[in-house]
């Protein structure tokens, strides 16, 4: 048996709403993040791209 392990989470960023898979995701100080921007914190204001999220704004 194989125990089941979480392999998806929510970006961190806290106004991003993007799933990432672990193996995908950007991982910056313990936290996945969906793209650089949201692991950079925005420092552009540019979003994380994805379509229908507003982490930018
Ligand atoms: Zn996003
Ligand atoms: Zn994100
Ligand atoms: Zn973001």
């Amino acid at each position: 048996m194989t125990a089941a392990s979480v392999t998806q989470m929510k970006c961190a960023c806290s106004s991003c709403l993007c799933v990432v898979n672990i193996s995908d995701a950007i991982q910056k100080d313990g936290q996945y993040y969906c793209s650089d921007a949201c692991a950079n914190g925005h420092p552009d204001g540019a979003g994380c791209s994805h379509a229908g999220c507003e982490c930018d704004s």
